[in-house]
């Protein structure tokens, strides 16, 4: 078994991210989890953030770097969505989304690379969605701030490549949590007659996903966007 390693999960709380801060706990790496409300599932450094603001993000690195030490495996997991019809969208549901879910993954990225280019080693999970290649009707910001991980995601591979350090997307389709609780049965019923596996996922098969794209043997991949959708978007 390869040495713990100090993993960071944004939106670690509930849902996917708790799902993906679970499983690196299950790998044995020390784990701290950030949210607004600072949960965290059992054996994980809970921490409060709010990824729209970098002060509050900056606090947060250096209670885990303090506690646990350097954060050398970072995942961008925290994210919102404010659907509406385009003409209907008003600029603050477009603003909001980005910042939360585009702006707050470069805010938690710009501030664990510091120590990643010093250890000469890390990894950058993003998490987008199909939604960000593939478009989806009344989610123009969401899917605009899911679109703009792959090019964070390509950029950080080129300025950072050749540090040891690697920066992929984790693209997944629709997986069973309070975000797609919210579907009402039509709407279900739609999405599952799309998707070729014809089943919603379950957060761990994501997350099992993002532990692999995080260790030693996916060294060579960087720039990836890794689709986890069941066959929904291939192609994008
Ligand atoms: P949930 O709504 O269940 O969880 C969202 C997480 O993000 C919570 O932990 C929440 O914590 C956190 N969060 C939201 N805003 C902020 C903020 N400003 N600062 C800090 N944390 C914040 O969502 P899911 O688990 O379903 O989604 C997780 C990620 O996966 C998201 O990026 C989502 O876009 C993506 N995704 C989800 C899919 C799905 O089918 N569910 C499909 C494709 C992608 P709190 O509110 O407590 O601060």
């Amino acid at each position: 078994m390869s040495e713990p390693r100090v993993v960071l999960v944004t939106g670690g709380n509930r849902g996917i991210g708790r799902t993906i801060a679970e499983e690196f706990l299950a790998g044995g790496d020390k784990v701290a989890v950030t949210s607004r409300n600072g949960d965290a599932p059992e054996g994980a450094l809970a921490v409060a953030a709010d990824v729209t603001d970098s002060d509050s993000l900056d606090a947060a690195f250096a209670e885990v770097e303090e506690k646990l030490g350097p954060v050398e495996v970072v995942v961008a997991n925290a994210g919102i969505t404010r659907d509406n019809l385009l003409m209907r969208m008003s600029e603050d549901d477009f603003t909001s989304v980005v910042d939360t879910n585009l702006t707050g993954a470069f805010r938690t990225v710009k501030r664990a690379i510091t120590n990643m280019i010093r250890a000469k080693k890390g990894r950058i999970v993003l998490i987008s969605s199909v939604s960000g290649l593939y478009g989806v009707p009344g989610q123009g910001n969401y899917s605009s701030s899911k679109a703009g991980l792959v090019g964070l995601a390509r950029s950080i591979t080129r300025e950072l490549g050749s540090r040891g350090i690697t920066a992929n997307v984790v693209a997944p389709g629709f997986i069973r949590t309070d975000m797609t609780d919210e579907l009402d049965e039509k709407q279900r019923k739609e999405y599952l007659s799309t998707i070729p596996a014809k089943r919603f996922a379950e957060a761990d098969e994501v997350a099992r996903v993002v532990r692999w794209v995080a260790s030693d043997d996916a060294a060579y991949i960087s720039g990836a966007v890794i689709p986890v959708d069941g066959g929904l978007g291939m192609g994008h």
